[in-house]
């Protein structure tokens, strides 16, 4: 194997305070390959008690430990070293990634060469946060001063697994804050691979842990824990409302990443063929395990039954395969319950849509939880297949008259990621760009994402943003610093 990493079943171990250490029970969990549904590792199953000892060595590095007086210039060139150790490992980290998601190895190692991209933004980005000389009228001056916001837990899950750690650990280390990261139990191997690096990168001790665990058993005692000051979690709109009521008795910050059910608008008087293959590589890129998928692909009645034919064309061409051949276009969805909740999803879209093109298991394939790039189309936007996320491979194709009609289904929906519109009328562009209650809105295209611009959602998607300056306002306090410069009494009794 390239790089080291071996096909035999790993232990692992867990980092909390610089130290490998087993969970407090001994206990551990399987991690499998989708693709062959083997067992590939084992990690450690953290409770409770996992959790205290890693908020405290969190604490303690935040409050003591080198760290707390550590410069803006220091927290950078930890990350720029971060970033270069990502890359002189890719090839191994892209291929661990790739066994334990099941994602192809082309679309892993782009997801490696991001997570490396984001410590090394955030490491330029470290000495950049600057605070104000507010005007007040007054002989005095007031200051806002930013600091970190102290020991943030961060939740992730399973679709983009150190891509995910990166969007959280490298803006909450430029800001100086200290972590207790805990992957999604289906594949933490490749947060475990990054904190090997830490101690080469002079990272101290405590300042980032990486504990494995259930959401229950481990992530629940995280988000209550009195010394976490902020929860940063990215994953279901189900688990964020628990979260966020977790959150509430310690009045923590929080910030939500959550589904979506993205609207992918094509009007007639697109380039067809750019919008085809927009709309497929719009929900089918990952397996359609991605939080933007554009789910929703709204068709003007005047193209669609030429769009659907060629749209299913297409996608019965696309290749399904072992997630290492380098030919692969979509490998096996991340587990079992994925693999088993598409599918009961793809059922009930057999009752209420027309099925185009794909709806269950690849006929040649044998083993391992694949499922076919699947179309439904004559959808309608109040069918379940268009208002759930499904998380997976299923497109709804849903037709509409105008433009009005196209925004006003775009925008009903409880989420509000993403979406994008494809036409050649600038016009008609703008105007949806201003219509669009989501997040993230692309034109003639879907899912380019850049560390440089900001993530996340409205409504139900979630609150908060990641990636460029706003990443990091997230772990910032603002204080004010009042200074008399009056040296009399306030003389007021
Ligand atoms: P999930 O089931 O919500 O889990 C996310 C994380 O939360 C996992 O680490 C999970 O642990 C943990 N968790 C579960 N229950 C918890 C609880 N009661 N308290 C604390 N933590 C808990 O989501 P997923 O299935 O892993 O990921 C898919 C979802 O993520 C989709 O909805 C997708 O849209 C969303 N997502 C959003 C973005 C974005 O940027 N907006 C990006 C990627 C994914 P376990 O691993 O043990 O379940
Ligand atoms: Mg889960």
């Amino acid at each position: 194997m390239p790089g080291g990493i071996t096909t035999e079943v790993r232990t692992y171990q867990m980092y909390i305070n610089g130290e490998w250490v087993a969970s407090k029970t001994a206990k551990t969990f399987p991690v499998y390959d989708p693709s062959t549904e083997e067992v590939i590792a084992q990690v450690p199953d953290a409770g409770a008690d996992d959790v205290n000892r890693a908020v405290a060595a969190a604490k303690a590095a935040f409050e003591e430990g080198p760290w707390a007086t550590t410069t803006a210039q220091e927290r950078g060139r930890v990350l720029f070293r971060l970033a270069e150790k990502i890359r002189a490992n890719l090839p191994a980290l892209a291929e661990l990634e790739c066994r334990n998601t099941g994602k192809p190895i082309v679309e892993a190692e782009f997801d490696i060469a991001d997570a490396a991209t984001c410590f090394e933004y955030y490491g330029g980005l470290a000495t950049k946060v600057v605070g104000y000389v507010n005007p007040v009228p007054d002989n005095a001056m007031s200051l806002s001063l930013k600091e970190p916001v102290g020991v943030a837990g961060q939740i992730i899950p399973w679709n983009y697994p150190l891509l995910m750690a990166a969007w959280k650990l490298a803006p909450a280390i430029a800001a100086g804050c200290t972590c207790v990261l805990k992957p999604a139990e289906q594949t933490p191997l490749t947060a475990l691979e990054l904190a090997k690096y830490f101690t080469d990168c002079a990272l101290p001790p405590g300042v980032v842990n990486v504990i494995t665990g259930f959401g229950e058993s481990c992530g629940a005692p995280l988000v209550q824990h009195p010394d976490v000051n902020k929860i940063a979690f990215t994953g279901s709109a189900a688990v964020g409302k628990i979260i966020v009521k977790q959150a509430a008795d310690t009045v923590k910050r929080v910030t939500l990443e959550l589904g979506g059910k993205s609207p992918n608008i094509v009007f007639a008087d697109a380039d067809f063929e750019a919008a085809i293959d927009g709309a497929l590589f719009g929900v089918f890129i990952n397996q359609g395990e991605v939080c933007s998928a554009g789910s929703r692909i709204l068709v003007q009645k005047s193209i669609y039954k030429n769009f659907v034919e060629a749209m299913t064309e297409k996608a019965k061409k696309i290749k399904l395969g072992p997630p290492l051949e380098r030919e692969t276009k979509m490998g096996p969805l991340v587990s079992k319950e994925q693999y088993d909740r598409v599918n009961s999803y793809i059922e009930i879209g057999k009752k209420e849509a027309k099925l185009a093109s794909g709806g269950g298991r690849p006929e040649k394939i044998a083993k391992g939880y694949y499922v076919q790039p699947t179309i439904f189309c004559d959808v309608t936007n109040s069918a379940r297949i268009a208002r759930e996320e499904i998380f997976g491979p299923v497109a709804a194709v849903i037709p509409f008259e105008d433009e009005k009609d196209a925004l006003k289904i775009a925008n009903d929906s409880p989420y509000g990621l993403a979406a994008a519109v494809w036409t050649r009328d600038i016009f008609k562009a703008l105007r949806a760009v201003k219509a669009l209650r989501a997040g993230i809105v692309w034109v003639n295209h879907m899912q380019p994402t850049y560390v440089e611009a900001p993530w996340g959602g409205y409504k139900q998607s979630g609150f908060g943003r990641e990636l460029g300056p706003w990443g990091i306002e997230e772990y910032l306090e603002t204080k004010q610093v009042y200074i008399n410069l009056n040296e009399a009494p306030i003389g007021w009794y």
